[in-house]
């Protein structure tokens, strides 16, 4: 069993990817070319925003959109310390200050009634992400941004096609940012990102900033970047959005399953009534989770841990002066999170046997752990 199948997938498509790399071999416009625009397009019409730009990566995504709304040093930036690095690394990679605000313990996501205490006088913008394939209650998180006059922008990385009161991610707020690495859930074969706005001024400040600062060729307006998303990896994703819907169905037939019949042996992904979740990750809450993740291994069940550390503990970090018991329910969360595998060709087999490894591991644990518990009461 593979955490995710790419094999399968790629043969399933193959022939129209195949086609789709060949075709931009044979036309040669491999920087810029016409399926970079036409991709763009299709995401813009899909999100329902006015501008989507691809970039080379969902960590640059991030940055471009801090570059585009002029953060730097001085400033503040405001996001969750459970997430990616990328998320933190961009606010430091512009000079500005990072703070992290804790999550919610039930989604994972930023825990928004924590937010306004958060902010000050020099407070640029929030970075909410909508982990594991879920976005939060960005409604919240866009009420308070505008009482500060502050943006904000949604780390889609994990999330896009998932949607929040019929809105797809990356359309919710300033700006929305995701990314197209191989296992995110609309992954090309290389790096890759994208960025939504509705926002003239940034969408054309953001394309601008991609491409080396430049307004038009050799007159360069603002220190830019080399962000450019490649012509191949456009045509690759192209070639796979046909598919596209499908696979997002699947993915949220499994995640639905898994919870069915692991509801009753463990904590499971809550999924607000607001939202569609695409199961970037189908993250489970065990107590003794590093023995589970053994156990599981030993039956052939792969699994992974995102995240292990929460990034206030990440040594890159530590200038900031956070320490361990400020985010409690991010440190519980990187203690007792585990993912199991979920793709959109995992068959009922493969998922049943993830099902009963659990049950087999976890109702001997919580046998023990009832026991134990017991134990204490008696004294
Ligand atoms: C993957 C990811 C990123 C970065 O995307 P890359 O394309 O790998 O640079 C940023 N934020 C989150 C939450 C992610 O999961």
């Amino acid at each position: 069993m593979e955490f995710i199948d790419f094999k399968s997938q790629y043969q399933k498509y193959q022939e129209p990817i195949d086609r789709a790399i060949s075709k931009v071999l044979t036309h040669g416009k491999f920087i810029m070319g016409p399926e970079v625009v036409e991709l763009e397009d299709q995401l813009a019409d899909f999100t329902g925003v006015c501008h989507c730009l691809t970039v080379a990566s969902g960590t640059d995504s991030l940055e471009i959109a801090l570059r585009a709304l002029e953060i730097g040093p001085g400033d503040e930036v405001i996001t969750v310390p459970f997430t990616w690095i990328s998320t933190a690394e961009v606010i430091e990679l512009v000079g500005a200050k990072t703070i992290f605000v804790d999550i919610d313990p039930k989604t994972f996501n930023m825990d928004m009634t924590q937010l306004e205490g958060a902010i000050t006088s020099v407070t640029k913008a929030i970075i909410p992400v909508s982990l594991f394939g879920q976005i939060p209650n960005l409604e919240e998180a866009n009420r308070i941004a505008a009482l500060h006059d502050i943006a904000v922008i949604e780390d889609g990385a994990q999330s896009f096609g998932a949607t929040r009161v019929g809105r797809r991610s990356g359309s919710l707020t300033t700006i929305g940012s995701t990314s197209f690495f191989p296992a995110k859930p609309f992954g090309c074969y290389g790096d890759g990102g994208a960025l939504f706005t509705n926002d003239n001024q940034l969408g054309e400040k953001m394309r601008r900033i991609r491409t080396h600062g430049s307004e038009r060729h050799h007159h360069h307006t603002t220190v830019g970047m080399n962000g450019r998303f490649d012509t191949v990896q456009a045509a690759i994703l192209l070639a796979k959005w046909p598919f596209f819907m499908d696979e997002l169905e699947k993915r949220e037939v499994i995640g639905r399953r898994y919870s069915e019949f692991l509801d009753n042996i463990c904590t499971v992904p809550r999924v607000d009534d607001k939202n569609s979740h695409v199961y970037g990750q189908y993250t489970i809450r065990v107590k003794n989770r590093n023995q589970v993740q053994r156990d599981l291994r030993d039956k052939g069940i792969p699994t992974a841990i995102y995240y292990p550390k929460c990034l206030h503990e990440q040594p890159v970090f530590s200038k900031l002066g956070y320490t361990l018991g400020d985010f409690p329910a991010a440190e519980a969360a990187s203690r007792e999170v585990l993912s199991l595998p979920i793709h959109p060709f995992l068959n009922e087999v493969d998922q049943d046997r993830v099902i009963k490894g659990l049950h087999s591991l976890l109702t001997t644990w919580s046998k023990i752990w009832h026991a134990f518990l017991l134990f204490k009461r008696l004294g």
